[in-house]
């Protein structure tokens, strides 16, 4: 079922699109599953969940964490991760920073920006995600590259709201690597990452290019477990 879904979605999907499979809360064998098909990009929102499954499971799985990022638990998945799509505070980006250097190595993040109203309580407005990227430089934070932006849209069946904020945010990510003032690295800065099982389809047609989908694709979740 898993393996079917993995290749239904990948073909209905862009080529420019990537796929993250959000397997939180899923067993190991449901990520076997995927992999066996050729899925190498995973999410996961919690980093104790994260480091198990990547102590278990084949080197050459990405792996990206795009739930909310405690400074304290940084050091976790600093030496492996792939990319952080929840850069959410000016606090949590030194300490990546110093945990990348400490491991020798340059990490990779998406700036997280609520464009949503009830989405996420994290994520920096797109007035503060203009200041902090702008900041970068004095900052001396060689140890992060900034790929791109993430965002949620609001919860709503209301489809013209949802076209509206990932426009938004599709905006902000074309002013930010347009400007010279930001002094984004264009071979980096490239990822905007927005859509979920419910609102994908939005997300694509208003330039999305990481789709980031749990449920569609291992089912729906229980948390009562
Ligand atoms: C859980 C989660 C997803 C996937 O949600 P689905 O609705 O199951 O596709 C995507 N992004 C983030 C940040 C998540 O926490």
């Amino acid at each position: 079922m898993i393996a079917e879904n993995i290749q239904q979605f990948k073909a209905s999907i862009p080529e420019n699109v990537t796929l993250i499979a959000v397997s939180k809360t899923k067993p190991v064998d449901a990520i076997e599953e995927a992999y066996a098909v050729g899925q190498r990009d995973f999410g996961e929102n919690k980093v104790q969940e994260l480091t198990d499954k990547s102590e278990v499971l084949p080197k050459d799985i990405r792996w990206h964490m795009i739930g909310h990022l405690q400074t304290n638990k940084v050091k976790y998945i600093a030496p492996f991760v792939h990319l952080i799509h929840s850069l959410d505070s000016e606090k949590l980006a030194k300490e990546i920073n110093k945990r990348a250097k400490q491991n020798d190595r340059v990490i990779s993040c998406l700036v997280q920006v609520h464009v949503g109203d009830e989405a996420t309580k994290f994520g920096f407005s797109p007035d503060e995600a203009r200041a902090f990227i702008q900041s970068i430089p004095e900052k001396g934070y060689e140890n992060i590259a900034i790929a791109g932006l993430m965002g949620m849209a609001t919860n709503t069946e209301d489809e013209q709201v949802i076209h509206d904020e990932f426009k938004a945010l599709k905006n902000l990510f074309d002013e930010l690597k347009g400007d010279s003032k930001y002094n984004l690295d264009s071979t980096h800065f490239q990822t905007l990452s927005m859509g979920m099982s419910g609102d994908y389809q939005i997300a694509i047609e208003e330039g999305s290019n990481m789709i980031r989908i749990g449920s569609s694709l291992f089912g729906a979740r229980n948390y009562s477990i």
